[in-house]
């Protein structure tokens, strides 16, 4: 049923508090219930009576039975996060079983400790020498941390008989339970003092002690017939406003829970047997939360609304808090069944995880400052020029690169346009025949042409080739670069035969060279009358007026085109006399001792 942990592992722990010092990070942390067990000494009555004591701490986190063979399924030592034997002092208990999730209330975190188990087991006697240490701890620090201002607040109330009554006013009758959507289920108008020091919160605390129900009961002389919550609400800032705005504020519970109680045990009738059964049922709704909440599934209901006091008690048990449940229990082996149940519950409650964060505020004050401390640097920002003005010269940069690209943008649309219109328009009037020719391409191959006379400068035919780009769609324009290619076209023509007539003074000079020199000179000879041939009617190109006269502009364009065809034969002849010479040239035993001038293409 209940599994033990090795002595000295602590499974169930993750990190501990953050550092006392507030100002730490606002994470959450998940964490599970610090659980710990105090077994009380015999009482003089149990001694009198010479009870046997049924339990031994092995070590300090396992309590083991030691009495006569029980229940074979019952375990026979438990683990917890700490166990403290009957000779431990109330302090010790406090300093390893309380003291660190109490002090978290101090950096923000929530954080509650409460006593759990059957009537006499110690609940009273243990929370109130650990609320008592809580409260020197809390004082200690804030007298060691004078950079910061604490308030402190107490409210306290008791469940008694599914009551909920406050401890510091308790002529105000009964009070109702509240569920707050953003700090969850409270007691409406509870009381809540402000403290005004050490003496005054003592003070204070024992008022709650006088008003707590109490009644004997066999078991004890003063059972606490009520469930006990005394709630300090710790407050701090920092004194002096620096960036940080931060404020903390937590609640710090300390929970003495009435006993459980069997009937039989205390004896009880009439007022009390009534009072055992309600603190029985709030018991029993509690070990079943946490039965609930310790278990895999806890995505089930949790039944927090069954009882006030786990109503009360919902965001310790799992929710934005720290806590620390320390589980009483009596030695006496007559008890050994509650016991049992004492240990089955601080088993359960050991496996429920909290998710404590750390509560910062902002006061509308502290809020009001914070913002006027951040106009006045912006205004201060604002007040340098030279910020203010280098950003303003970026803008205006950033400005004049968009809109220059936009020119950009429109020229080369207009560019495209005009183009396109262009085209058209050209192929509009060439007519369906005149289809695929456009004057860049014509252009192109002219300049293939006469680049490879060499007579030409590359800047005079990017100047044709732009002038024909350019061309409007003028027809007499068009006409006039017509005649021009022609006219260049006419130019190669001479130059060739230029180079044709120093070929024939070369081939004259080395007619009488070797076989192989003689047979490329004849077939140069051949080429080069060929290639005489390729145009026959040699005629004067006719210039055109202004006025314009003359073939119509797609003649013009006719004959250009088919031109082009003689062009390219042209073309490819001079590109084969080159090859020829070249090779010839290479054939030639030395040029420069030659007697006929030397020749170059790039002399053409
Ligand atoms: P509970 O609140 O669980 O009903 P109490 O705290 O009232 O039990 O304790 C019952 C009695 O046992 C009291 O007289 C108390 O002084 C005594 N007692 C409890 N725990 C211890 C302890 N650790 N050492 C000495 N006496 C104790
Ligand atoms: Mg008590």
């Amino acid at each position: 049923m209940v599994a033990s942990r090795p002595p000295g592992v602590l499974t169930s722990k993750i990190e501990r508090t953050p550092s006392l010092t507030p100002g730490g990070s606002s994470r959450s942390k998940e964490e599970k219930i610090f659980v710990t067990v105090r077994v009380r000494p015999l009482s003089k009555k149990e001694l009198a009576v010479k009870y046997q004591s049924a339990w031994e701490c092995a070590n300090s986190q396992t309590i083991t039975y030691k009495g006569p063979p029980q229940d074979r399924a019952a375990p026979t030592s438990y683990t917890f996060d700490k166990v403290f034997g009957p000779s431990c002092q109330t302090n010790l208990v406090y300093e390893g079983g309380a003291k660190d999730v109490a002090m978290s209330a101090l950096t923000g975190i929530n954080a509650t400790i409460f006593a759990y188990g059957q009537t006499s087991s110690g609940k009273t006697y243990t929370m109130r020498g650990v609320t008592e240490s809580a409260v020197s701890d809390i004082y200690r620090h804030m007298e060691n941390t004078p950079e910061r201002e604490f308030v402190i607040k107490i409210s306290a109330m008791e469940i008694y008989n599914e009551i909920v009554k406050d401890l510091l006013q308790p002529d105000s009758g009964s009070l109702r339970l509240l569920d707050d959507p953003e700090k969850g289920p409270i007691v409406e108008k509870l009381d809540e003092q402000i403290v005004r020091d050490r003496e005054h919160l003592r003070h204070l605390i024992g008022i709650c002690e006088e008003q707590r129900q109490v009644g004997e009961t066999a078991l004890n002389d003063t059972s606490s017939r009520s469930h006990q919550i005394i709630r300090l609400t710790v407050e701090s800032r920092l004194r002096e406003v620096s960036g940080c705005v931060k404020s903390f504020v937590a609640s710090l519970n300390f929970v003495d829970l009435a006993g459980s109680e069997r009937a039989a045990q205390t004896h009880a009738i009439g007022a009390r047997l009534k009072e055992g059964c309600h603190i029985n049922r709030s018991l029993l709704t509690l070990t079943k939360v946490i039965r609930k909440l310790s278990s895999e599934k806890r995505s089930g209901h949790i039944p927090y609304r069954d009882s006030k006091l786990t109503r009360i008690l919902q965001l310790s048990l799992c929710g934005n808090a720290r806590t620390a449940i320390i589980c009483t229990m009596s030695p006496a082996l007559t008890h050994v069944e509650q016991s049992r149940n004492t240990l089955f519950f601080a088993t359960c409650a050991k496996e429920v995880t909290n998710t404590a964060k750390v509560n910062m505020v902002i006061s509308d004050k502290q809020l009001v400052k914070h913002l006027q401390t951040e106009v006045a640097r912006l205004e201060a920002e604002l007040r340098i020029p030279d910020r203010a003005g280098s950003s303003e010269i970026l803008i205006m940069e950033k400005d004049e690169k968009i809109r220059q690209m936009e020119i950009k943008m429109e020229e080369l649309k207009k560019e495209r346009d005009n183009a396109c219109s262009q085209l058209e328009e050209l192929r509009k009037k060439m007519g369906d025949n005149q289809q695929g020719w456009n004057s860049f391409d014509s252009s192109q191959k002219a300049r293939k042409c006469l680049t490879f006379s060499g007579s030409l400068q590359p800047s005079k035919m990017i100047k044709i080739r732009n002038s024909i780009r350019q061309s409007s769609t003028a027809p007499l324009t068009l006409k006039h670069e017509i005649r021009k290619l022609e006219q260049l076209q006419q130019q190669l023509e001479v130059e060739a035969n230029r180079a044709i007539e120093v070929l024939h003074k070369q081939v004259e000079c080395h007619k009488h060279g070797n076989q192989g020199v003689a047979e490329t000179i004849a077939k140069l000879q051949a080429e080069i009358r060929e290639m005489q041939s390729v145009r026959p009617e040699n005629r004067d190109v006719e210039m055109i007026t202004d006025e314009g006269n003359g073939s119509d502009l797609k003649d013009e364009i006719s004959r250009l085109h088919m031109q082009d065809n003689d062009i390219a034969k042209l073309e490819a002849k001079l590109e084969n006399v080159q090859r020829s010479i070249d090779k010839l040239v290479m054939s030639l035993p030395n040029v420069s001792q030659l007697s006929c001038p030397p020749f170059t293409t790039g002399s053409l």
